[in-house]
């Protein structure tokens, strides 16, 4: 029984600092052990992708984009607009995907824009700039996102 005790406290132990680990991060990004450093630095660690250098910025595929934390469908290709600004644009998001939170950093007021399932860091969502009849466009880095194809199952 000791026996069987010590090995249930010695598991304990080395399952507890992956645990710390997770903290860090919301736990519903069930993707989190597959992201890439590039990826985590935007994704959990608000930062930015070089614009002009994502992989979605000029494609317009028919589809769905993804969060690649969480798998949540965040935007629909019919938003996806034009805008020559560098990244990756959608003047909407699929009702209810997207949440938004006042960001003050670097001297700016901005508007931060995360998936409300996991809080996964996508952009920033800009008003007033007339690009598009709804007015808005939400800027995503390419690395936050996973484009599914019309037409294929979500898993192929
Ligand atoms: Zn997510």
């Amino acid at each position: 029984m000791s026996k069987l005790l010590q090995l249930v406290s010695a598991l304990f132990i080395i399952t507890l600092p992956s645990e710390i680990v997770a903290q860090k991060h919301d736990f519903k990004m069930k993707n989190i052990e597959e992201l890439t450093d590039e990826e985590k630095y935007v994704i959990i660690s608000k930062g930015t992708e070089k614009p002009f250098s994502g992989k979605y910025n000029d494609f317009y595929e028919k589809g769905n984009y993804y969060c690649k934390a969480c798998d949540s469908k965040l935007y629909e290709s019919s938003s996806k607009f034009k805008s020559n600004c560098g990244w990756p644009s959608f003047d909407e998001e699929v009702e209810n995907a997207v949440k938004k939170i006042p960001d003050r950093s670097f001297g700016m007021n901005r508007i931060e824009i995360v998936c409300a399932n996991c809080n996964g860091h996508l952009g920033h969502v800009f008003y007033g700039e007339y690009f598009t009849k709804k007015n808005t466009r939400h800027c995503v880095n390419s690395l936050s996102l996973k484009f599914v194809p019309d037409k294929k199952k979500y898993d192929e």
